[in-house]
């Protein structure tokens, strides 16, 4: 037989899509040994004996089997702890990302665009492209606020399937002017799109849409464990009107929350006041931080409603800040590489958006952390 070296380069030269193919991987930034506050990850755990606990129920199940009837039980304790309105239903994703990717599955119609403010939650975008729909990213004010003018006139011209508000937004950790929101929630059910509203901040935030919901037949309200103090279970879930969540639940693939998801999660609510402690932690080393980077000169920073802060490293050369926002050079990853080499990693989302011109995400961590942290911000400005 003859060999076929080539079989191999053959199928990734034609049998892959060539927008994958020169797509990059989303890059996980190796954090061995560092003090991790680049992925608003909760950093608290459980206490040593729940863990046992825990441990002991993940053991005992019938790991032999798929996923059955006991994913309804979550689903119920997710809707109690929400407080999930009547003739709502709600449906788990492996991860809230996994909803946003079945959304876009289930919506994939000739011409059909996704919307949502940018910068914002990357995954919209990436979804919107692997499924083939369109992606309108409608710019934010130089504020990270709304832009009430350029969201009403881009959701006319475009008349998007699905327009995204996160609230609080990620990564400007800001919520946005609720009569603002409700003109756009308005202005999208009046050309028939849907409106999903991503609360993965919830946890720590001031507000929440799950008490005007009800209201409208065309928002839903998404949320996740992640943040809550879950990221490595991966467990989303979604709340809607009946028969919008059925249309969505068919492209779910079965079993798409394991056992161990399921329990853990079910564990977590049984023991919400631990949580509700963490979260709590949480906010008010927030605050903590949030007066002591306010005090640094130059830096800028922006309110936060969830569990990181957005700065801006203002540069020396205050005439070229007043401009353009970091036109002076490369300030934020200076400051990103000197956290770095002491043993501290957040995100550098400089590169990520014009407007974040030389931004920092910081994600809140222990109080131990955030004292790491501000220590060695205040020798790198
Ligand atoms: C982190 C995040 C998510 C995704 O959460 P997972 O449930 O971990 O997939 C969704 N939306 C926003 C805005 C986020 O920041």
């Amino acid at each position: 037989m003859t060999p076929q070296p080539d079989a191999l380069s053959l199928a990734l030269q034609n049998r892959i899509r060539q927008d994958v193919q020169s797509m990059h991987a989303y890059a996980v930034q190796d954090s061995t040994g560092m003090v991790k506050l680049d992925a608003m990850e909760n950093p608290h755990r459980l206490p040593a004996h729940l863990q046992a606990e825990l441990g002991k129920r993940l053991g005992a199940l019938a790991l032999n089997r798929y996923p059955d009837g006991r994913v309804n039980d979550l689903r119920r304790a997710l809707a109690a702890y929400a407080g999930m309105p009547e003739g709502f239903e709600l449906m788990l994703g492996n991860g809230s990302d996994e909803l946003i990717s079945l959304l876009a599955l289930a919506c994939q119609v000739p011409g059909a665009g996704v919307l949502a403010p940018v910068p914002g939650f990357v995954m919209y975008a990436m979804s919107a492209q692997l499924q083939g729909l369109a992606f309108i990213g409608v710019p934010l004010t130089a504020d990270f606020e709304l832009d009430e003018v350029a969201m009403l006139a881009a959701i006319a011209e475009h008349r998007p399937s699905i327009v995204y508000l996160a609230y609080p937004n990620n990564p400007t950790a800001n919520l946005w002017d609720d009569a603002v929101i409700e003109k756009i929630i308005d202005a999208v059910g009046a050309q028939g799109g849907l409106v999903v509203m991503d609360e993965a901040y919830q946890p720590f935030s001031s507000k929440s849409y799950i008490d005007r919901i009800a209201r409208h037949s065309h928002v839903l309200l998404m949320r996740t464990l992640s943040k809550f103090g879950l990221a490595g279970v991966r467990l989303g879930y979604m709340m809607g009107p009946k028969a919008l969540i059925a249309e969505f639940d068919k492209v779910r693939p079965p079993y798409n929350i394991s056992v161990l998801n399921c329990e853990a999660a079910l564990f977590a609510l049984e023991h919400q006041p631990v949580f509700a402690a963490q979260a709590a932690d949480l906010v008010q080393q927030r605050e903590r931080l949030m007066t002591a980077l306010r005090a640094m000169p130059g830096l800028q920073v922006w309110n936060s409603d969830a569990n990181m802060i957005l700065v801006r490293v203002l540069d020396a050369d205050a005439n070229a800040q007043a401009s353009a926002p970091g036109a002076g050079g490369d300030a934020a990853g200076r400051v990103f590489e000197r956290l770095k080499a002491g043993g501290v990693l957040i995100k550098n989302i400089s590169k990520m958006h014009p407007l974040l011109a030389n931004c920092l995400r910081l994600t809140v961590g222990t109080a131990d952390e955030n004292t790491q942290l501000l220590a060695i911000l205040e020798k790198s400005l």
